[in-house]
């Protein structure tokens, strides 16, 4: 690849269909990897812990001019987020910041908030950015768009084995009915919906390894 000009791959999709996994690819490519979902859960985690309603709006966007995220790698190149000087990466992970996220980020003014912050980015340096729409709002000009999908089925095994193995006590049922909700909220909201770019390659990972999603995104930016 040509690095002469900053570099961008977008990969949007539904949660839990491998888009993290590109963390991996990232490195490989020596490209910034960039999470964003992990800042819109910063903003869902900042109403939480300051026991705001996430579903009012107002109360919501009064709170942006009081928040404060940064967004640093660590030595594997992980992306560790950071709120108002506090780290909250682990924080991030709880279920129900997963709701709280799908709930706010469907607001006008927290997209606005975000939005530079975002291409800043990518204007920095190449990345490989993973969300909803960024092959469709953020960088629509990205050199390399992928919508990475799988099967809801797949999605809630994939996030069971995950609990499971962090020792925290699950239900497949309960999980897949988490992923249906975001799904049809990511998906139907007046803004910035989830959905695939005209010209973005749709990967199915559902009957995929991981080592065959990077391999077959490394076959798209070749
Ligand atoms: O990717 P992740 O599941 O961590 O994202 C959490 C939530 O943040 C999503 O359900 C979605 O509502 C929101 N999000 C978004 N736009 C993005 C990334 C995430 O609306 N670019």
């Amino acid at each position: 690849m040509n690095e002469t000009h900053p570099i961008s791959i977008a990969i949007d999709g539904p949660s839990g269909a491998g888009k993290s996994t590109l963390a991996r690819l990232a490195t490989t490519l020596r490209f910034l990897y960039v999470d964003t979902g992990a800042i819109y859960r910063t903003i869902a985690y900042y109403a939480y812990a300051n026991h705001l309603d996430p579903a009012d709006e107002a109360a919501v966007l009064a709170a942006l001019p009081n928040i404060r995220i940064e967004l640093c790698h660590d030595a594997e190149g992980l992306q560790r987020m950071i709120l108002n000087g506090e780290d909250v990466t682990d924080a991030i992970r709880l279920p129900q910041i997963s709701q709280y996220a799908s709930v706010v980020s469907a607001y006008p003014g927290v997209r606005a908030f975000l939005l530079e912050m975002q291409r800043d980015f990518a204007r920095k340096g190449s990345v490989i950015m993973d969300g909803r729409d960024i092959g469709t709002v953020v960088l629509p000009d990205a050199d390399v768009k992928v919508y990475l999908t799988a099967s809801v089925e797949t999605r809630a095994k994939r996030r069971f084995l995950e609990l499971q193995e962090k020792g925290e006590p699950t239900d497949l049922a309960k999980i897949a009915a988490d992923i249906e909700d975001r799904d049809y909220r990511d998906m139907h909201r007046d803004i910035s919906p989830l959905r695939q770019a005209e010209d973005a390659t749709l990967v199915d990972s559902s009957n995929m390894t991981i080592e065959q999603v990077v391999e077959r995104i490394l076959e798209l930016c070749r």
